[in-house]
């Protein structure tokens, strides 16, 4: 079998996505199924907590979300993060929240920036005399 990078990852369930298998994961937020580079995976800490594992990392069981606030909310509603990590009471989200609201932001900037670029790029060059 053909090791690539980030093997090591339990993979349950693959799909083929640009010719390469990827595993497929649910958001624990809105409940679809997706590749799990679109997700962020999420892990207990000290049993009291969860924290964002971008790189997936982290040992231990993982939780898989959109980084998405609108996924993050649904999933906190419905105690996902408990079920999905097999820990008993709250469990202290601040951490995962700050780092989706973070990515969000990064995203509305890389749309803003890009969206100046195609705008500067198409001006038409006048400071010639
Ligand atoms: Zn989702």
């Amino acid at each position: 079998m053909a090791q690539r990078e980030g093997a090591g990852i339990r993979t349950r369930s693959t799909g083929v996505r640009g010719g390469t298998h990827e595993p497929i994961r649910t958001c624990i937020g809105c409940r679809t199924r997706t590749w799990a580079s679109d997700l962020l995976r999420v892990v207990a800490e000290d049993g009291s907590r969860t924290v964002p594992d971008p790189r997936r990392r982290r040992p231990g069981r993982g939780a898989w979300l959109h980084p998405d606030t609108a996924c993050l909310r649904s999933a906190e509603r419905r105690r996902a993060f408990s079920r999905a990590l097999r820990v008993q009471g709250q469990l202290d989200s601040t951490t995962v929240q700050a780092y989706v609201e973070q990515v969000a932001h990064e995203q509305a900037d890389a749309r803003v920036s890009r969206a100046r670029q195609l705008k500067e790029a198409g001006r038409p060059v006048m400071n010639q005399p």
